[in-house]
């Protein structure tokens, strides 16, 4: 496999030319997350563009888990990308435009197929395994809402273990790229602009009042902590299915970098658009059941054997993904929550197959998923299996601009953590590992390029369908975080708490929504985050101090007389820090919910069924 050198395809950032004094030297860059956002961003800052002058340089590439672990590893069904001779990325564009409901961000949707076409370029250009034919062009596939068959994939139905582990090993084979994983980031270290100071012009109009400074390191393997010094830092920490008890994502996936973000005071939009995707098994770690089965022939069904989709939309089983989470969601409260039923052997009985032929027909074609579901001790051919809809992908995040900035001096955010515009209401299929290649290049060559003084530069929040009358919410509305409660029993289990966080997500800001729901989820989380900060603070106060090993970066923030911890209490604090930043980012996805009263790409209200035009633009949240 070759190396991901830069290439002269695209543009690079405009060189910021404040006068704000700033840090002499190359900036000391941090990328967080090793999926393909963190890993495009570490490639970017490490090779450079050296055909506009700018030399790669080192970077340091933080994950919590092991370097592979991430949303990126579970993705399966591939990569959009406009690089065929019949595509277009203006077609794309437009398929892009439709699935976000009228609320992407025009320029950077365009960014978006124009630069993730030339990265998925640079990825098969490099030696990343994808399908091909047996003369060596690419296979392709037609997904859902796509005007093109446009989907590259690896490895079948393994798209993004593929890709992760080959472009993980290029990272890994880059000099200047020096990782650390088992290292949770726990908090942005920022400091206070002087807004007064005539320096900081350009810092004031665009709203920024502090800077990053650093991030603060949980070892998750000794329970060390230190603060690395840093004057860039690129968020890349994905999703946050673990909100929710049924998610398709793995236990990484917990946005720590969002809520991190939001508690340095970071700008965050559209957190109230979570897609579901309407099947995932209803045990176990919920392995993506994809539509590709129902495509085949099978099923839905209730508790009592029947089968309802056909009452709910003349496509049935084959209606749009909203359309069918929503239905399966509304048929398991009918049914004390309790997972509907996916009827396999229907597909026998369309195909005219014996038990057998049936048998050969569900290995052969859904290689994946028939060994997860026999592992979990179901023989589908046979009988129906347990599914539910469950927590998919996250369209909001940290408010960037098209080069990834946010509204903190030097820091970045890419890929799922990021609201970028891109995605809108609604995720087009196969579009984030995408944006995770645009993006996360893009923050990486901001990173390197922008200047200490530079500052973000963030797009209009009007959606592709604002109208004359649409309400641009410009100023971020503040919600104010309780403070941690002194009064809470910080002996409470962690894994208590963290299932008190998934039922009240799960039932107040899930599939369907309504004001009581959204109202009651509110106090719930609000009363969470008090617990979960105290737990989270008690946990840390508990750890063992790190010495300063290496006089550079590392100083010691815990007190030299915290006790050595164990891995029980390596484990808990984990999970206590994780609810804390789940707790917080849930408290402002059913804000930003409760906010919006109309039901638009995946936010469904049942309150307010309508689409409201008046509401085609983002509404940005920013911490009181
Ligand atoms: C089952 C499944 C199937 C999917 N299929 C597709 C598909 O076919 N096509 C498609 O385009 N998309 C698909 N997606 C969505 C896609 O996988 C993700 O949106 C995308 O991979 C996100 O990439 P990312 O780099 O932003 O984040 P991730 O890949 O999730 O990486 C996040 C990184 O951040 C690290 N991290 C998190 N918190 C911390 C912390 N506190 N400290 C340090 N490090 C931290 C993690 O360890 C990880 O390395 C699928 C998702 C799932 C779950």
């Amino acid at each position: 496999m070759t190396s991901l050198t830069q290439d002269n395809t695209t543009t690079t950032p405009a060189k910021e030319t404040s006068s704000t004094t700033g840090t002499p030297g190359e900036p000391t860059i941090a990328v967080i997350g090793a999926g393909i956002a963190g890993l495009s961003a570490a490639l970017a800052v490490a090779n450079g563009y050296p055909d506009a002058g700018l030399p790669g340089q080192h970077v340091t590439l933080i994950t919590k888990t092991d370097l592979v672990e991430s949303n990126t590893y579970h993705a399966q069904g591939g990569i959009a990308a406009a690089i065929f001779p019949d595509d277009d990325p203006k077609l794309h564009a437009k398929d892009t435009l439709a699935a976000g409901a009228g609320l992407c961000e025009p320029k950077a949707v365009d960014i978006l197929t124009r630069e993730g076409a030339e990265q998925v370029r640079r990825l098969i250009g490099a030696g990343v395994r994808f399908d091909k034919h047996p003369d060596g062009t690419l296979l392709r596939g037609l997904e859902a809402a796509h005007s093109r068959s446009r989907v590259v994939h690896a490895g079948g139905d393994a798209t993004g273990k593929i890709v992760e582990l080959d472009v993980s090993a290029i990272a890994r084979d880059t000099p200047n790229i020096h990782i650390i994983e088992h290292a949770f980031v726990v908090d942005l270290v920022t400091e206070p602009i002087d807004t007064h100071s005539p320096a900081a012009g350009e810092a004031r109009t665009a709203g920024v009042t502090s800077a990053v400074r650093g991030v603060r390191l949980f070892d998750t393997a000794t329970g060390e902590q230190r603060t690395l010094a840093c004057n860039r830092v690129i968020l890349a920490t994905g999703g946050a299915g673990r909100l929710y008890p049924f998610t398709t994502n793995p236990q990484v996936a917990t946005g720590d970098g969002l809520a991190a973000a939001w508690r340095a005071g970071a700008q965050v939009a559209d957190l109230e658009f979570y897609q579901f995707h309407p099947t995932a098994l209803g045990v176990g770690e919920h392995f993506l059941i994809s539509e590709a089965v129902r495509g085949e022939g099978a099923t839905l069904l209730n508790e009592r054997g029947e089968r309802y989709m056909t009452t709910i939309d003349p496509r049935a089983e084959l209606a749009p993904r909203d359309v069918v989470a929503r239905e399966n969601f509304r048929q398991m409260m009918a049914q004390g929550g309790r997972p509907v039923l996916l009827d396999a052997t229907a597909i026998g009985r369309k195909m005219g197959l014996d038990q057998a032929g049936l048998t050969a027909f569900l290995k052969r074609r859904f290689p994946t998923i028939d060994a997860y579901t026999r592992s979990m001790g179901f023989d589908w051919s046979r009988e129906p299996i347990p599914v539910t809809p469950a927590a998919h992908y996250w369209m909001g995040g940290i408010r960037t601009d098209v080069w990834a900035r946010t509204s903190i001096r030097g820091l970045y955010a890419a890929g799922e953590c990021a609201r970028t515009g891109v995605q809108g209401a609604n995720r087009l299929a196969s579009n984030s590992l995408l944006e995770g290649l645009a993006y996360g290049r893009r923050a990486g060559l901001a990173a390197l390029r922008d200047t200490d003084a530079a500052v973000w530069q963030p797009q209009s929040l009007l959606g592709s369908a604002a109208n004359a009358q649409t309400r641009e919410i410009t100023e971020p509305q503040t919600l104010a975080i309780p403070s941690p409660d002194t009064q809470v029993d910080t002996d409470a289990k962690p894994a208590d708490v963290r299932d008190a966080i998934e039922q009240t997500m799960w039932h107040g800001v899930g599939v369907l929504r309504d004001a009581d729901g959204l109202s009651h989820a509110q106090n719930r989380l609000t009363g969470l985050v008090e617990q979960t900060q105290a737990q989270a603070q008690a946990a840390l106060s508990k750890m063992a101090e790190k010495p300063k090993t290496d006089g550079t970066a590392a100083t010691t923030t815990t007190p030299a007389t915290a006790s050595v911890p164990t891995p029980d209490d390596i484990a808990n604090t984990v999970t206590a820090l994780e609810n804390r930043n789940l707790a917080t980012i849930g408290l402002i996805a059913a804000t930003a919910a409760l906010a919006r009263t109309e039901s638009r790409g995946a936010h469904a209200r049942t309150d307010f069924p309508d689409t409201d035009s008046v509401q085609a633009c983002s509404r940005p949240f920013i911490r009181g």
